[in-house]
């Protein structure tokens, strides 16, 4: 079916069914707004009577302490599947109470029809959809009247780090705790599209806000936001164009995580009108985040899903697996498309996709074959300096800060003079930058003229931050000179020594930077199981198992206790069990066993004793123990042999 047909027809349903179930939706809200402890009512309400299709989540606390809450609405709620994910919030300013009601009337929307209505059911079975009503509960609560700010006051929506700069109050890159929570919860949860509710104004504003040029997915966003432009009645506007804000949450959500996300601006007064306004143009938001390409990137090996980037040549912009299923989902228009998939510790994979259709995602999975290569998998934050003022920031600087991830390449992040980046090296368990024998990274700088910067590290996201040393150009550094140990977390800053702020691409070119050696954590101690007394000279199975924490291939070194040579079995990948037979003459022995990691990390000796032949078998089993012995004679012999000959 043509797209603007199968448009047409949904709108159509959608309004067929507002028509017969919008006195449900009513009936639950009668159009009032709500305070927090009501809309936390509904929210548990909600849950209570659809609990097969929803769950409740505190995201956490404001700073006075009120839960922050995130509604998950899809089938089977307790289990992470293969299903884009929407996010629709409302209220990072307290006094902007339309945006608290939109996203809850959804809420209501979706659950009262789902099995009733068969669009929205397909939307609750094959989405994840995420509803955060109320970011800033102690603006909403503030006396005498709701306030813009949070308990701090400080602006939420300046406290996101994708390009932060301090505006609107705010200390640091995400420094208020409300923030902190929609952060952890971006992370966690790979968001597509993404709504967030402002008033008071009538615009579909979208990515970029903080300067002129257009993402490099302008095409589609363009097209999403016309279609949510003339399904409201509102304006569509690239950001920038309305007013410049630096560290809002669409900056942070496209930016850090490729997560498409708008900033709706509303009414403030007349809940039915702005619902009527905008509920449609919601639910095709939720249906188009599984537009373009979508597939689960997994270890060829083993089959298990991988923390993978997916950057598309045509929109080269990074999005994310989700490492517990592998899952990717980039919205793309028809057409035909260069897609890298790229993940630490793998080898690049390049395939060429076509979609075809724009209501229904082109499936490529994708299996990787490790390989030794870490890089820094996604931006923390960042705040690159300009000396432009409104309307011409960011003129002589158009990079990116996502340039700075993968290899190197010569596309690089211009950090302005002082500018900052803050750079995620690894997954828990995959990557990361450790303390072993000489340097530990590389920096590449990206352009032909060598600028100054001082790198730090850090265990944890938001410090402390530890000074590694100074670089200019492409530079190596050594962890021990901060006497750390490991870091996930690394800072560059420019130094404000070379060139000019108004120079092209001014100051220091951030083309990647590479850990040298990835692995300091030994393997576990093995497990061994196996018989612990037997009879001699027979074969006897024993199996070994470990995992390596940083997930590395493991070889086994195995000593059967008895001046046989050292057994090297392996690589195996990391927590396969592994099965080996050995037979020994009478006696007691040890069996001890190693696990060794690809870079020579050794975990600690496992023992077992056992026992050959059990002392039972000598009383009575006489004639057996006779044989037994005969056998250990001729191994015996044989081993004579063998070193004669
Ligand atoms: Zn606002």
């Amino acid at each position: 079916m043509k797209k603007m047909q199968k448009k047409i027809i949904v709108i159509l349903v959608v309004m067929l069914f507002i028509a017969t179930y919008l006195p449900n939706v009513s009936g639950k809200t009668n159009y009032e707004f709500h305070s927090y402890l009501e809309m936390t009512t509904e929210l548990q309400d909600i849950t209570n009577n659809y609990s097969n299709i929803t769950k409740l989540y505190d995201l956490g606390s404001s700073v006075e302490g009120r839960t922050i809450w995130g509604l998950k609405i899809t089938d089977n709620p307790n289990i992470e599947e293969n299903e884009p994910e929407v996010r629709i919030c409302g209220a990072h300013h307290g006094n902007e109470l339309m945006s608290i009601e939109l996203p809850l009337l959804l809420a209501w929307l979706l659950v009262e029809n789902y099995s009733i209505d068969p669009y929205i059911t397909d939307l609750i079975d094959n989405r994840e959809i995420w509803i955060i009503p109320l970011i800033n509960p102690d603006g909403r609560m503030a006396t005498p009247v709701p306030t813009r700010r949070n308990a701090n006051r400080v602006d939420l929506n300046r406290d996101y780090g994708y390009m932060w700069d301090g505006s609107g109050g705010s200390p640091s890159p995400f420094s208020q705790p409300e923030i902190q929570a929609i952060r952890n919860n971006a992370l966690n949860n790979n968001f597509v599209l993404s709504l967030s509710f402002h008033t008071t104004a009538a615009y579909v504003n979208y990515p970029w806000n903080y300067k002129p040029q257009l993402t490099p997915d302008n095409d589609l966003i363009v097209l999403l936001s016309n279609q949510y432009a003339a399904s409201s009645g509102y304006t569509a506007i690239f950001g920038y164009d309305w007013y410049q804000v630096r560290g809002d949450t669409n900056e942070f959500s496209y930016g850090c995580r490729g997560d498409i996300d708008w900033t709706i601006e509303t009414g403030n007064s007349n809940i039915a009108k702005s619902w009527d306004n905008n509920r449609d143009a919601m639910i095709n938001i939720i249906d188009a985040a599984d537009m373009g390409i979508t597939g689960i990137v997994t270890d060829k090996t083993t089959g298990q899903p991988i923390a993978a980037t997916v950057w598309v040549e045509e929109a080269y912009w990074p999005c994310f697996t989700d490492p517990i299923v592998g899952d990717y989902h980039k919205p793309l228009l028809p057409g035909s498309y260069t897609v890298h998939f790229r993940a630490n510790s793998y080898e690049e994979q390049v395939h060429i996709i076509n979609v075809i259709d724009s209501d229904k995602p082109t499936v490529q999975n994708v299996s990787l074959i490790r390989e030794d290569n870490y890089y820094a998998y996604q931006v923390t934050w960042c705040n690159f300096f300009d000396p432009y003022h409104y309307p011409d920031n960011f003129q002589n600087n158009p990079t990116d800060a996502i340039s700075a991830l993968g290899p190197p390449d010569n596309i690089f992040a211009s950090l302005g003079l002082g500018g900052v980046i803050v750079l995620d090296m690894g997954k828990d368990g995959e990557g990361g930058i450790f303390n072993n024998q000489g340097d530990d990274f590389i920096v590449f700088e990206g352009d032909i003229s060598p600028e100054g910067y001082d790198v730090y590290a850090s265990v944890t996201w938001d410090g402390p931050w530890t000074l590694i040393g100074a670089g200019t150009g492409t530079s190596s550094f050594d962890l021990e000179d901060g006497s750390m140990e490991n870091a996930r977390f690394v800072m560059i800053q420019d130094d404000e020594e070379d060139g000019s702020e108004y120079a092209t691409n001014p100051g220091f070119d951030l083309d990647a930077i590479q850990i040298l050696n990835p692995s300091s954590v030994p393997p576990i101690m093995p497990d061994i199981d196996g018989a612990t007394s037997g009879k001699a000279g027979k074969n006897y199975e024993y199996t070994f198992v470990t995992t390596d924490p940083n997930g590395d291939e493991v070889t086994y070194i195995v000593n059967w206790g008895d001046n046989s040579d050292e057994e090297i079995i392996g690589p195996y990948p990391s927590g396969e069990q592994i099965t080996v037979n050995h037979s020994w003459v009478e006696g007691d022995y040890s069996i001890k066993v190693k696990a060794v990691d690809k870079y020579g990390k050794e975990s600690e000796w496992a023992i077992l004793e056992i026992s050959m032949p059990k002392s039972k078998f000598n009383i009575n089993l006489p004639f057996q123990n006779f044989l037994e012995n005969l056998s250990n004679l001729f191994q015996v012999l044989q081993k004579l042999l063998f070193l004669r000959f």
